[in-house]
């Protein structure tokens, strides 16, 4: 450990910096990307830390689905977000729904400019919510494709989404094109504050510590805490395990980092699951799980009973984690062990796992799922039996429960009508050609939302109400997502929060002796 180092851990200013920028920015994601390009086009200096491994670079966000959600209206999409939150709206402020709305659709100038080619891939996942005909759901792709302008939210066709295509078409090469100097497997651990303010930070990496200076701000764009088991238990409720889809880096260092400082926290029970998938040793992630276009399954609990409106993740009754119940939206119950049961049919109609986003799937050691599930069904994934009675000791449930369960949502599909938990009529269809199969099921989710609450400026707020002098945040860290949850809303939401806090940051004044560029320009979305 270096002098310098050792200064600062005993809570003094380092004597001397191993590294330094006018603007420091944690974690390179989409949230990350943007705030590096506003920067660095508002004539910053702009350091990027990355705690993972060049390979695994890009977090969820390279990962994921590469959906946008954009509202084509901005009062629209006011009417729609203050919908989305319902109840859970009081800790959001007027001119913080009227900045996310703004920037959400200057999203599309934006992203064009930069390359992206946007396709309309569906519509809003809320369709009954006020304001939701301004939703568009858009992907990065070459052609148009025909026939794909729903206007309720669906997958539409799988190969429009995930495929790193907006990472590797749009946000990449803009780095890229800027030579944003980056430096992997570096974690920042902790911020360095003198006089109130936040001046740089501590990072480890190779097993060593060195500090960064930030001679204008720090912006964290290092994502949740989706893979930190106690921060899951205590700001989650009903998870006693979890296994993400995403990056296992992602470990809510930026909440701890900011609590250090004095932040205060907001949204941090609020996360885009929970989420049925699929995890085996095999898998480094969980999966997501296909309903391949056969109805012949539920899902239940640790009872042995139904729990649910049982349906693809995200799509159905589950919306991002939330279901109705009593008509009301809440969260998704989760009854661990929770198994999906399904019959013949099911199993014949496709893959369960193939996956189209996921960890694995981006980063090459993936899973190959059977085309007709029999390869898990001799792995012992999947649980077969003759009859329903003879499934349930397989699964340690009891007999006569299981039996019930399935001769009661028999009836429901054959009638077409789900007494206990209102599924969908076309999407229920009896469980009657054997043989029978069960599956464990995890409860995952995609993402956390929560963490240092932020204002419009993109500026982290103190427990006192008041800005932390110097220190931004975008992206899932800290969300503005209190509840509800529209697909595409968090990759639409790093882009306008990275962008505030990337010409923020470099509009800061110098700390020592710099001049501040002579002309901020404005980046081309602002205008918007
Ligand atoms: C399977 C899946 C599908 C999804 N689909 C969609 C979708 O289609 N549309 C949508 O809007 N959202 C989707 N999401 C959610 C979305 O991907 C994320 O919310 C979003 O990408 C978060 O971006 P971010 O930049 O904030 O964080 P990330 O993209 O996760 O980036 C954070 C980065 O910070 C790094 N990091 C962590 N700690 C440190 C540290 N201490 N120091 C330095 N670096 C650190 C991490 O390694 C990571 O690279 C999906 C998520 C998953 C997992």
């Amino acid at each position: 450990m270096t002098a310098s180092v050792t200064n600062q851990m005993s809570s003094l200013l380092p004597n001397t910096w191993d590294e330094e920028a006018d603007v420091i920015i944690v974690g390179y994601g989409f949230a990350g990307s943007a705030a590096a390009i506003a920067a660095h086009d508002a004539g910053a200096t702009v350091l990027l830390l990355e705690k993972a491994p060049e390979q695994y670079k890009g977090g969820n966000s390279r990962v994921n689905a590469q959906i946008l959600f954009w509202p084509n209206d901005i009062e629209k999409a006011k009417t729609y977000f203050k919908a989305l939150a319902g109840p859970y709206m009081d800790n959001i402020s007027e001119e913080m729904v009227e900045v996310w709305a703004t920037e959400m659709h200057a999203n599309r100038a934006y992203l064009e400019g930069l390359g992206m080619k946007p396709v309309l891939a569906g519509g809003a996942e809320f369709p009954e919510f006020a304001g939701s005909d301004c939703v568009q759901m858009l992907v990065h792709n070459d052609k148009q494709i025909a026939g794909n302008d729903k206007s309720s939210f669906s997958l539409g066709s799988n190969d429009l989404l995930g495929g790193e295509r907006l990472w590797n078409g749009v946000t990449e090469p803009a780095l890229a094109a800027r030579k944003i100097r980056t430096l992997y497997e570096t974690a920042a651990v902790k911020l360095v504050k003198d006089d109130g303010e936040v001046v740089g930070l501590i990072a480890e990496q190779n097993g060593k510590r060195i500090s960064i200076k930030a001679n204008r701000a720090v912006i964290l764009t290092c994502g949740g805490f989706e893979n930190n088991p106690t921060m899951v238990r205590t700001y989650l409720e009903g998870l006693p395990h979890i296994y993400p889809a995403g990056t296992p880096y992602n470990t809510g260092d930026g909440i701890t980092m900011g609590i250090d400082v004095g932040a205060d926290l907001w949204h941090m029970s609020n996360i885009a699951g929970p989420e049925f998938f699929f995890k085996a040793p095999d898998i480094p992630v969980s999966r997501w799980i296909n309903i391949p276009h056969q109805d012949s399954y539920l899902f239940v609990g640790n009872d042995g009973t139904r729990f649910t409106a049982e349906g693809t993740p995200c799509m159905g009754a589950d919306r991002h984690g939330k279901t109705k119940v009593h008509g009301v939206w809440m969260q998704q119950l989760t009854p661990v062990p929770v198994y999906m049961v399904f019959d013949e049919a099911f199993r014949k109609a496709g893959s369960i796992g193939e996956s189209f986003a996921c960890w694995d799937v981006t980063h090459g050691n993936r899973y190959d799922w059977s085309a007709d599930n029999l390869r898990e069904v001799d792995k012992g994934w999947i649980k077969r039996a003759n009859t329903i009675r003879d499934l349930a000791p397989l699964i340690n449930l009891a007999p006569d429960v299981l039996e019930a369960t399935v001769k009661r949502y028999n009836t429901f599909a054959k009638d077409g009508t789900d007494a206990d938990y209102d599924r969908a009529k076309a999407y229920m269809a009896p469980l009657q050609a054997a043989p029978y199969y069960a599956m464990e099921l995890t409860p995952s989710f995609v993402n956390t939302q929560g963490g240092p609450r932020r204002n419009k400026d993109a500026q982290i707020i103190g427990l006192d109400g008041k800005p932390i002098p110097r220190l931004y945040s975008a992206g899932e860290l800290g969300s503005i997502y209190s509840f509800n949850y529209n697909a595409g809303g968090n990759v639409g939401e790093c882009f306008a929060f990275g962008r505030i806090a990337g010409r923020n940051a470099a509009r800061e004044a110098p700390l020592r002796g710099q001049a501040a560029p002579a002309a901020i320009p404005r980046p081309a979305a602002a205008k918007n």
